[in-house]
């Protein structure tokens, strides 16, 4: 890979730079060029101007994820969580591919969520870098279902029914910036909420739901438009004729996500999904916790104690379901490419522009956009080897992909 980066004093590293590589969705020589953080050019290039190095490597748009509680050892459901955690946990994300993230905010208090949401609110008015990173806020609840399995590790005694008076507070909350809400479309009130989210520019997804046939279509009609973590947050025993995953996958429409860690969706139904929904509506998300990136052994989900072992997986403690996840970004496409038995280069927008695209940011590379990036060094069997990131034109990490499993 030829990288030049033409800068004038290194505090201004980002202002300027280009690099030569392979286009990760046609394999042809591209020269992405950036100045001031956006691309400025992505310009096919002739195969001789590549160098070995260059010839090795596929330049692709950034992770996107629209689902993080957490990462690198540091809760986001925490109150004590400081900004300069945060913010060290975004370039650990970074590392891992991701440069812009929903940060997610799970079932608590309402008052208290809000509240939430307006500290970390001035807190990326007044750090850059939590500014470049986050791209809106996910609130996953507190409008979920209560019944034992769709709650999963949400705490089912902070649950009202929503009203569009929730709505109007949480659009002033946020003030112009993107927001998700993820709710269960069969609480009381749910399709008016629904109707005055929209009309606020709030983006619906439904999920810890056990919605029958109608309310996913009224739900549909008054403007949802996704399905959070499909497959999961649904009890491990289900109607073999009539259940959730059966009523969704039955209705066109549903911007789908599935957490791609080969564990909270099995691999078959993984595969099933994907041959039910090709293309841009599906995505792919880690639903990641504080345990990712970060060694085995107990991390909070807010309120929740919750222990990861050896194999990764984050577990609460005597019990069976999963809270969150330890993957990271790149290791989510990595899997999900196994999972299909696809080449890796074919999954990449599941968890990049498929989720960006969904929520409105257009995050492909083309001139104009964000110069996020990744370049990912293949070696000569074609298995990703290095993953180099770069955020608004600034290199942001680089990661030795045998690290990982
Ligand atoms: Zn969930």
């Amino acid at each position: 890979m030829n990288t030049a980066n033409h800068a004038s004093a290194p505090s201004s590293a980002r202002s300027r730079g280009s690099v030569l590589g392979r286009h990760v969705h046609t394999g042809r020589p591209v020269r992405l060029a950036w100045e001031e953080g956006r691309l400025t050019a992505v310009a096919p290039a002739g195969e001789t101007e590549l160098d070995a190095e260059a010839a090795a490597t596929f330049l692709a748009p950034a992770l996107f994820d629209p689902q993080i509680n957490g990462f690198a050892g540091v809760d986001y459901q925490r109150d004590e969580t400081e900004p300069a955690a945060v913010a060290a946990s975004l370039r650990a994300l970074a590392r891992y591919g991701c440069t812009r993230l929903l940060v997610t905010f799970i079932s608590d208090d309402w008052d208290r969520m809000l509240a939430r949401l307006q500290r970390w609110r001035a807190w990326r008015r007044e750090f850059p870098e939590l500014r470049t990173a986050i791209a809106g806020w996910h609130l996953e609840g507190p409008f979920l279902s209560t019944e034992p399995g769709y709650c999963g590790a949400h705490d089912p005694r902070s649950m009202p029914d929503p009203t569009p008076e929730h709505m109007a507070a949480l659009r002033e909350a946020a003030g112009e910036d993107l927001v998700l809400l993820t709710l269960a479309p069969e609480r009381r009130g749910a399709v008016e909420s629904i109707r005055a989210a929209v009309r606020l520019g709030i983006r619906v997804s439904l999920g810890h739901t056990n919605a029958g046939t109608e309310a996913l279509a009224a739900a549909r009609a008054a403007g949802a438009t996704g399905f959070t973590h499909l497959g999961n947050a649904c009890p491990q025993q289900l109607d073999r004729h009539d259940n959730l995953l059966w009523r969704v996958l039955d209705q066109p429409g549903w911007q789908v996500g599935l957490i791609a860690d080969g564990v909270h969706v099995s691999p078959p139904l993984f595969r099933l999904i994907h041959r039910l929904r090709p293309g841009p509506t599906l995505w792919h998300t880690t639903d990641a916790m504080a345990a990712a990136a970060a060694p085995p052994g107990r991390y909070t989900l807010g309120w929740l104690e919750l222990e990861v072992g050896p194999d990764r997986i984050v577990r609460q403690p005597g019990r069976s379901n999963f809270a969150g996840s330890a993957l990271t970004p790149v290791e989510g496409v990595l899997r999900a490419a196994a999972m299909l038995g696809r080449p890796w280069r074919a999954v990449w927008a599941a968890s990049s522009i498929h989720p960006a695209g969904w929520l409105g940011i257009d995050a492909g590379l083309r001139p104009g956009n964000r110069a996020d990036f990744c370049a990912v060094r293949v070696d000569a069997t074609g298995r990703p080897r290095k993953l180099t990131t770069w955020r608004a034109g600034e290199q942001v990490g680089e990661l030795a992909l045998d690290e990982l499993r």
